[in-house]
């Protein structure tokens, strides 16, 4: 285990993190940026990015290859490691992994969030054995196959469109008779003629056949109380996100949900610790938002060292 001394520690290297990276750089101060699985966040495996403004349309992919390459440019050192706890001494914040000890004037906090799971016996022991929380990482594997999305909302919709394009029958599961998803994505697939709607309904059951694999997902017509099997090999859980700020908790607030308080600022709690992107309590997740937050934590992070 080593003691290493930066200027800024930022937590989670998605658009928040490495914006803030780049705005650390460009400050004359060093960033330390630790990731604990993949850089780009939430973005990476998107198909279409078509509402940052300034680009017409890129890959999500491209989009975070793009900040992290920037970022790495400016000197930002990018490290593969999870942060597991920070200990707050004031001026010097100490922030652990399982590796190392990262000495910091201050911190930014750019967690992000991830995939709400359905919660329900056998998830566990069926995901990547036909569940799964991404239908761009994992739709392949269900080419010419029936294939089950949860949820209302624009991700669900999204990943039911996509699927439509080479998975022989997609149903859309949706606990409501309406979608919360934007009317451009709900138009996307309306007219789709492999999609089939199962609205007002939930998921009680998840089958698993000889193999091991899922076979069937039992859902419940929340108005009628029927009883109905989706007979499908594959099921892409799109029900929502939630935040992973729990061993961050002793030292900022965090709301009911587990997002960090936070305002437009950034400025949580603990002064000297700052909180961008999605994890923090604000009205829209989205990525030109990520990358604002970035921009304004690193200044103020900066502003905060030098005070
Ligand atoms: C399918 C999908 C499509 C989307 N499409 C769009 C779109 O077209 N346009 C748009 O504007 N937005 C879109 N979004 C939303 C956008 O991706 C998010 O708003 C954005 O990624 C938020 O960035 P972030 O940096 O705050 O968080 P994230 O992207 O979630 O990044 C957080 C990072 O922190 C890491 N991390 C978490 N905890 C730790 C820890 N303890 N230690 C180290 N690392 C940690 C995570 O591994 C992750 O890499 C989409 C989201 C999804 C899921």
């Amino acid at each position: 285990m080593a003691e290493i001394r930066t200027d800024v520690v930022i937590i989670g290297a998605g658009t928040a993190g490495l914006s803030a990276a780049i705005y650390t750089q460009r400050a004359g101060k060093q960033a330390i940026v630790l990731e604990g699985e993949s850089y780009g966040g939430q973005i990476i495996n998107t198909l279409d990015v078509e509402n940052y403004p300034g680009i017409k349309h890129i890959s999500g992919f491209d989009f975070a290859t793009g900040l992290y390459e920037q970022a790495q440019d400016l000197g930002a050192k990018i490290e593969m490691e999870s942060a597991l706890q920070i200990i707050d001494n004031g001026k010097e914040k100490i922030v652990k992994t399982k590796e190392n000890d990262y000495i910091a004037g201050a911190v930014i906090l750019a967690t992000g969030v991830k995939r709400r799971e359905l919660g329900i016996e056998n998830e566990k022991e069926l995901t990547g054995k036909g569940v799964s929380y991404c239908a761009t990482c994992d739709g392949a594997f269900y080419r010419k196959k029936d294939v089950a999305v949860n949820g209302g909302g624009n991700t669900a919709l999204e990943d039911a469109e996509f699927l439509t394009r080479f998975c022989n029958k997609v149903y859309l599961i949706h606990r409501r008779d309406q979608f919360r998803a934007d009317v451009a994505e709900v138009k996307k697939i309306t007219d789709k003629p492999n999609i089939e709607l199962v609205l007002n309904s939930t998921i009680d059951e998840l089958q698993t056949g000889e193999d091991g694999k899922l076979n069937g997902v039992e859902t419940v017509d929340k108005v009628t109380g029927e009883k109905r099997v989706l007979p499908v090999s594959g099921l892409f859980v799109a029900i929502g996100q939630v935040p992973s700020n729990q061993a961050f908790g002793d030292v900022v607030a965090l709301d009911d949900a587990g997002y960090i308080k936070a305002g437009e600022d950034t400025k949580t709690s603990a002064p000297g610790i700052f909180a961008a992107g999605d994890c923090r309590t604000k009205q829209v997740r989205q990525l030109a938002t990520a990358a604002s937050d970035g921009a304004v934590a690193a200044l103020a992070a900066c502003a905060y060292i030098e005070e």
